[in-house]
């Protein structure tokens, strides 16, 4: 069963969106990993004066510095969601791993419904504007 985060400080991931114009709804989030060297901290990406290095390809331990390769560590990660099935209509709760699959063509985390099997995917939100 799914933990409803509390904080977004003990996430990864997090999104919040309607599904096919309202027909079901998905909140789905990633738990930050104990680090499995000391058990002491949650890893997370790099921190550098104080800003985090979204785009770094690591994610490391704050308290001993453990390092782990971003694909290894997200894919060792379980996304949770709960869903209003846009399908069966039925809100339930599942999880998956947390990495990106090709659904119809496009990247997307997905969520299976645990009472019709209808697939869920979660893309990303809108390509992301490179200007600025
Ligand atoms: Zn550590
Ligand atoms: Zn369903």
């Amino acid at each position: 069963m799914v933990t409803e985060p509390e904080s977004m400080e003990d996430l990864i991931y997090f999104t919040n969106r309607t599904i096919e114009e309202g027909k079901g709804k998905i909140k789905a989030w990633v738990y930050k990993k104990m680090c499995p060297q000391c058990n002491k901290a949650k890893m997370g990406k790099p921190v550098d004066k104080g800003k985090v290095k979204i785009r770094a390809k690591e994610y490391v331990c704050p308290e001993c510095g453990f390092t782990e390769e971003k694909k290894e560590h997200e894919e060792s990660l379980q996304l949770e969601a709960k869903y209003t099935c846009p399908q069966c209509q039925k809100e339930g709760e599942s999880t998956t791993m947390y990495k990106r699959k090709s659904f119809m063509g496009v990247p997307a985390y997905v969520v299976e419904c645990q009472h019709c099997s209808a697939k869920i995917p979660l893309t990303k939100k809108m390509k992301a504007v490179k200007k600025k």
